[in-house]
C-alpha cells in the first residue's frame, strides 16, 4: 500500500517563508481509508497567524496589482506546467487525505489544469469596454481594478479544483491571496502553495494558513485589510461569513450546499438516466457538491428505472480509493461518516423505504475506514429530513412523479438550487424544465454533475450568493469596474452636470 507523499511537519507560508504557527500547536490528519496512518502534522493557526498573513498579503497587493496582467499570465503558466509535473503526486495526496477515487482525484487536478490556462490566458483578456459620450471630444471607459486582499476559504470536498478555482482568477486579476483550506485536506492545500512558490510569485502575493475555521475564521473575514471573501462549503458557515461581511460592505462569494435532483421522463433513454443517475449519486462517494442526491422518475416507467438503478447499484465496488478498481471509497472524515449513518437511520424513522445499502463496513478487513455502502430511499415523505437535507454522502433518495411540473415541483420543493438534470427526448419537457427548475445549472440527457471552465459555476437560494465563479463572471467578483471619463477638448467649454 502506497505511503503518503511524508507524515512530516507542515507549515504555514506566509510573506514568502514557510512559518510555525504563534499557537505552536500542530494537528494531525489521517487516511479516512485506514484511520490508524497519519498524512501529516499541519499547524493549528491562530488569529495572529491569520494577522500576519493579512499584513504580508497586503504588503504585497500594490505592486502586484500594478504588475502587468499579461505578465501575471506568465506567471500562471509556469504554475500550469509545475501541477503538470507534479499531477501524479497531487492526486494521490487527495486520495490519502481525503479519501476520493484516484480517477476522481486525477479528473480534480485536470480541471484545476484547465482553470489555470484559461486564467493565465486572462492576462491578455481582461476586458473593460469603450462607448460613445454624450459629450463631444470625450472619451468614456471602463476598466477592471484588483481588490486588494481576498481571502480564500475552501470545503475539503475538491481540495485542488476549488482552491484552484478561487486563486488563479484572484492572482490574474491583481490580486494578493491568503488561503485557509479545510482543516481536513491541508497536505493538498501545501503542495499547492509550493507550487505557486516555484512559479515565482512575488513575496507575499500567495500566503496559506492551515487549521480549524472557528478559531481563524473571523479574523479572515473581518480584517479591515481583507477587501473580499470568498468562500465555498457548507450553507451554515457560508450564511454567517455573507452577514459578517455584509457588515463591512465586503465583496462575499458564497458557493454552499446542495440537494441535486435528476428527473426521469417516461421517454427517457434508460441506458443514459440510469449510469449517469449511479454515477451522479455514488460517484466520489456522493461528497460532491453536484451530486445526484434525488431521483424524480415519472410514473409509467419508475418499476424499470428501480430495477435497473438497484442493479447497477449492486455492481459497484467498495474500497481504498488509492486502488483504482473501488468505486466507492471511504468518507472523508469520522464525522461525515457519523452523520451519513445518521441520516440514514433518520431516513427510516420518517417511513421511507429502504431498497438498497443503509450499512456500514466494518470489521478487520475495513480497517477502521469509514466505508458506508451506497443507499437508496424510496416511498420518501416530501418534506422529511432525507428528502430536503443535504446529506453529502452515498445516499439517494427516489420519488415517484406525475409529468413534467409535478417533476420540477418536487425538484424545487428543497431550499437549494445548485445543479439539476431531466432525462428526456421531447425537447416540449426540456425546454419547460429549463425555464422553471431553481437551480443555477440544469443539464439534458446528462448527470447533475460538473461543468466547465469557462461557463459559469454557482447555485440559486441556499446553494449560494454573490458573483458567479468561473466562466468570465469569475473574473468580475475579483476586480471592481472603474468608469472613466476624459474630456479632451481644447479650452473651457459649458456642461450641464445633473448627477
Ligand atoms: P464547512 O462549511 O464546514 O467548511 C468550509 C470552510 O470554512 C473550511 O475551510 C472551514 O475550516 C471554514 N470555516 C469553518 N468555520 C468557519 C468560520 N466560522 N469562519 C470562517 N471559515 C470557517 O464545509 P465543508 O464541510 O468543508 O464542505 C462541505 C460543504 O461544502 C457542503 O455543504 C458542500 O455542498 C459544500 N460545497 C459547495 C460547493 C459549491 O460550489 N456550491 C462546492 C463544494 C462543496
Ligand atoms: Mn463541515
Amino acid at each position: 500500500m502506497s505511503q503518503p507523499e511524508s507524515a512530516a511537519t507542515h507549515r504555514n507560508f506566509i510573506g514568502g517563508k514557510w512559518i510555525e504557527s504563534v499557537s505552536g500547536e500542530t494537528y494531525r490528519t489521517v487516511n479516512p481509508a485506514r484511520p490508524s496512518q497519519v498524512v501529516g502534522e499541519f499547524q493549528a493557526s491562530v488569529p495572529q497567524d491569520a494577522e500576519n498573513a493579512i499584513i504580508a498579503a497586503a504588503a504585497a497587493a500594490p505592486g502586484w496589482g500594478r504588475m502587468p496582467a499579461p505578465q501575471r499570465g506568465s506567471l500562471l503558466y509556469k504554475a500550469l506546467n509545475i501541477i503538470e509535473r507534479r499531477a501524479d503526486e497531487l492526486a494521490r495526496a487527495i486520495t490519502i487525505e481525503e479519501g476520493k477515487p484516484i480517477a476522481d482525484s486525477t479528473g480534480e487536478v485536470k480541471r484545476a489544469m484547465n482553470i489555470l490556462e484559461y486564467a493565465a490566458g486572462e492576462g491578455r483578456r481582461l476586458f473593460g469596454y469603450t462607448t460613445p459620450s454624450e459629450l463631444p471630444d470625450t472619451a468614456a471607459y471602463t476598466f477592471k481594478r484588483p481588490l486588494g486582499v481576498v481571502s480564500i476559504i475552501t470545503p475539503w470536498n475538491f481540495p485542488v479544483a476549488i482552491p484552484v478555482w478561487k486563486i488563479a482568477p484572484a492572482l490574474i486579476c491583481g490580486n494578493a491571496i491568503v488561503f485557509k483550506p479545510a482543516s481536513g485536506a491541508p497536505l493538498a492545500a501545501t503542495i499547492i502553495a509550493e507550487m505557486f512558490e516555484e512559479a515565482g510569485l512575488p513575496t507575499g502575493v500567495f500566503n496559506l494558513i492551515t487549521g480549524p475555521g472557528g478559531s481563524i475564521g473571523n479574523t479572515l473575514v473581518d480584517d479591515p485589510r481583507v477587501n473580499a471573501i470568498s468562500f465555498t462549503g457548507s450553507t451554515e458557515i457560508g450564511t454567517r461569513i455573507y452577514a459578517r461581511g455584509a457588515e463591512a460592505l465586503k465583496k462575499v462569494q458564497a458557493e454552499l450546499g446542495g440537494k441535486n435532483a435528476a428527473i426521469v421522463m417516461n421517454d427517457a433513454d434508460l441506458d443514459k438516466a440510469v449510469p449517469g443517475i449511479v454515477q451522479g449519486a455514488f460517484g466520489s462517494t456522493g461528497q460532491r457538491c453536484t451530486a445526484t442526491s434525488r431521483a424524480i422518475v415519472e410514473k409509467d416507467v419508475f418499476g424499470e428505472f428501480m430495477d435497473r438503478l438497484i442493479e447497477q447499484t449492486k455492481a459497484l465496488t467498495i474500497g481504498d480509493g488509492i486502488d483504482p478498481s473501488n468505486d466507492i471509497a471511504p468518507l472523508s472524515s469520522k464525522s461525515q461518516f457519523d452523520t451519513v449513518r445518521e441520516y440514514i437511520g433518520v431516513g427510516t424513522e420518517e417511513g421511507a423505504k429502504l431498497v438498497f445499502g443503509g450499512h456500514v463496513l466494518e470489521g478487520p478487513e475495513w480497517e477502521g475506514g469509514y466505508y458506508v455502502e451506497p443507499t437508496i430511499f424510496t416511498d420518501v415523505p416530501l418534506n422529511s429530513r432525507i428528502a430536503q437535507e443535504e446529506i453529502f454522502g452515498p445516499v439517494l433518495t427516489v420519488f415517484e412523479a406525475d409529468g413534467v411540473e409535478d417533476a420540477v415541483r418536487i425538484s424545487n420543493s428543497v431550499q437549494f438550487g445548485l445543479s439539476s438534470s431531466i432525462y428526456t427526448r421531447d425537447l416540449v419537457l426540456a425546454h419547460e424544465y429549463i425555464n422553471t427548475v431553481e437551480t443555477g445549472m440544469v443539464h439534458v440527457n446528462a448527470p447533475t454533475l460538473g461543468g466547465e471552465v469557462h461557463l459559469p459555476f454557482g447555485g440559486l437560494k441556499a446553494s449560494g450568493v454573490g458573483q458567479r465563479e468561473q466562466g468570465t463572471e469569475g473574473f468580475d467578483f475579483y476586480t471592481e469596474t472603474i468608469t472613466a471619463y476624459i474630456d479632451y477638448s481644447a479650452g473651457n467649454r459649458e456642461r450641464s452636470r445633473f448627477i
